[in-house]
């Protein structure tokens, strides 16, 4: 009889799959052809039924419901979104940053928000930015990936965890990698960078990291184009306006141009971060500009 056993799509080419098991094993697995009439495709994160025959070859029989699904790159199952921004060059672009969060709220992904480059400790714009999102709900972690200051503590939140990571180009999402993956920036050879440039389009393999870890090799920020949320969501989605539920003069109250708005008082006396306030007032109205040329 076939062995059944439970594990993790953690790598797919041209239809073969690498799984890692639960007991820590892996195998190389085909898909039953029943996925492809059903229009799914197995992706890493995906936790999977195989069976294994006598001579070890490996039959992926089912696929559990996903949790959350990252498009580009394609995971699924992300417990943890690190989201990088630097200390330094490139200025950080927050609007992106919240936009993220939504994004992680929204997927039931625990969203890290990494900011890089402070190798000196932190610096000014490390404290701002941890500032202002003081009262969002998030691990906020300042961290060097040249140095590796503040890196043992990154790699404690990530155990046990399937991570991946998002931000804007150049702010050390790869030295990141390289670093969790216990790979030397200096061996170009073996950082995963260098793999990737000959390739244009990749597909996301996750890697074991030595905490017990996986992380995704490809990191991105497409998956925005995945969220489309309906402009009444978005305001529960902010922690800080939690607590004034309910105290603004009209129910289902945008916090926007309304009169007499518990959350906009709030901004006033400073309670609510005024900056990420003006970035929600962005992106609640972009929200529903959108939604009119849908309708349009
Ligand atoms: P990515 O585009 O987000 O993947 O960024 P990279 O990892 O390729 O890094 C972009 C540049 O920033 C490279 O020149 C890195 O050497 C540099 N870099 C990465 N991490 C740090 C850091 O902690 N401090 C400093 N000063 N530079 C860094
Ligand atoms: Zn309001």
């Amino acid at each position: 009889m076939d062995s059944k056993l439970n594990g993790k799509i953690i790598k797919g080419v041209g239809g073969f799959y690498t799984v890692l098991t639960d007991g820590g094993k892996r195998y190389t697995c085909k898909a039953r052809g029943l996925f492809r009439k059903l229009g799914l495709t197995p992706i890493p994160g995906d936790n999977v039924v195989i069976s294994v025959d006598k001579k070890g070859a490996g039959f992926i029989l089912e696929i559990l419901p996903r949790v959350n699904e990252l498009i580009r790159p394609a995971v699924a199952n992300v417990d943890v979104l690190l989201i990088v921004v630097s200390a330094q060059e490139p200025l950080p672009d927050l609007e992106l940053v919240d936009k993220l969060l939504l994004f992680c709220r929204d997927q039931s992904i625990r969203p890290i928000l990494v900011i890089n480059k402070c190798d000196c400790g932190e610096n000014d714009t490390a404290a701002s930015i941890a500032y202002q999102y003081s009262g969002a709900q998030i691990k906020v972690l300042s961290v060097s990936a040249e140095t590796g200051f503040g890196m043992d503590g990154l790699f404690d939140l990530l155990t046990g965890c399937t991570v991946c990571l998002a931000g804007q180009s150049a702010v050390g999402k790869s030295s990141i990698i390289n670093k969790l993956l216990g790979l030397e920036l200096t061996t170009g050879e073996l950082s995963y960078k260098t793999e990737r440039g000959r390739h244009t389009t990749r597909h996301a393999e996750l890697i074991q990291t030595p905490s017990g870890g996986l992380i995704a090799d490809t990191p991105g920020f497409s998956m925005l184009e995945s969220i489309r949320l309906e402009p009444e969501e978005i305001p529960g989605l902010y922690p800080e306006f939690e607590k004034y539920k309910g105290q603004c003069r009209f129910m289902g109250c945008m916090h926007l141009s309304e009169p007499d708005c518990a959350v906009k008082d709030a901004v006033k006396d400073g309670s609510v971060n005024k900056e990420r306030y003006a970035r929600y007032v962005k992106t609640a109205n972009e929200a529903i500009e959108a939604r009119r040329h849908r309708y349009d």
